[in-house]
């Protein structure tokens, strides 16, 4: 069964202008054309992992989040159109939903409130013992997709990328998209990962261990360019956001892509690519998230 189709997704070429003579050429995978919910790299995180629920007759798919968690909206998306019902485990206490719980919501995610200290103290075992009290037939799918059959599902990414790119850069989360992208790329590529959140290079000791023994080389994730923290944006971003937009007619999300853009052009004007270089950014999707900043950006407006 494959509820989400893939003939959307293209490569799309930046304007020249953008890059200048930086390097070669700066391709963008749109996988955020995939699916305007369940978009980006979400699906292919999921996509084993709901294929394995359906398959074993689980009726319930649980996951966990915090308030801007593209992936339980994506999860919540996925369950609804798989026949199955979802529950998500929110980090913290909201007073009103975020625009991607309402999104969760409106799929039918019954929506759990933990405080912060019992989200993280608890182990998978605990949550899964507590939740088959209350629900049919649960399967959990970790925080952020992050098992064997979320980066195994990631590798399918590769199917769109070629060989010709040097370097294939993404915005980095839990790092699970990262690490079967590492996976399955020719080796001699070069796999960045963006973290958006501060020192967010620890996911390194993250991704390391899931690495098969000869893909872990030529790999890197780098953390510079946060913009305060997760979830937090400046103006100064805001204003790239539509400088992009303006340029390559390309929409990006103020959680992840638009840092990871911003990284790679002072990359650019740092010299740290080679003018012969390749450069394949992947849009891994999550306009979803943009809600509470869409007045401030053109894309919105166009
Ligand atoms: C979730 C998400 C990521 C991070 O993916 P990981 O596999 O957790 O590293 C990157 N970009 C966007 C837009 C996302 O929604």
């Amino acid at each position: 069964m494959d509820i989400i189709d893939e003939r959307n997704v293209r490569i799309q070429p930046l304007n020249n202008d953008w890059y200048g003579n930086a390097v070669a050429a700066v391709d963008m995978l749109r996988l955020d054309w995939l699916h305007p919910i369940i978009s980006g790299n979400k699906w292919y995180k999921l996509r084993l992992n709901v294929l394995y629920a359906q398959e074993h007759n689980y009726k319930t798919l649980v996951t966990f989040g915090g308030g801007h968690s593209n992936h339980l909206a994506a999860t919540a998306h996925a369950a609804k159109v798989a026949g199955l019902r979802s529950v998500g485990v929110v980090r913290g206490k909201y007073l009103q939903l975020t625009a991607t719980l309402e999104a969760c919501a409106k799929d039918g995610m019954e929506l759990i409130f933990v405080t912060q200290a019992d989200y993280s103290s608890k182990q998978e075992p605990e949550w899964e013992r507590e939740l088959a009290q209350h629900f049919d037939e649960i399967y959990i799918i970790p925080e952020g997709g992050a098992n064997d059959a979320g980066r195994k599902g990631a590798e399918l990414i590769c199917r769109f990328i070629k060989d010709s790119y040097t370097h294939i850069l993404l915005s980095v989360g839990t790092g699970t998209t990262l690490t079967g992208i590492r996976n399955k790329a020719n080796v001699a590529q070069q796999v960045i990962g963006f973290a958006p959140l501060k020192q967010g290079a620890y996911l390194k000791e993250h991704i390391a261990p899931h690495l098969h023994a000869d893909k872990n080389v030529n790999w890197d994730v780098l953390d510079a360019w946060h913009f305060g923290g997760f979830g937090k944006c400046t103006d100064e971003l805001i204003d790239f956001m539509n400088e992009f937009y303006s340029m390559n007619k390309i929409p990006l999300d103020v959680i992840y892509t638009s840092k990871m853009m911003y990284g790679v052009r002072d990359m650019m004007s740092s010299g740290y690519f080679l003018p012969a270089d390749k450069v394949l950014c992947i849009h891994t999707g999550g306009l979803q998230g943009n809600a509470m900043v869409n007045h401030r950006l053109l894309q919105h407006h166009s």
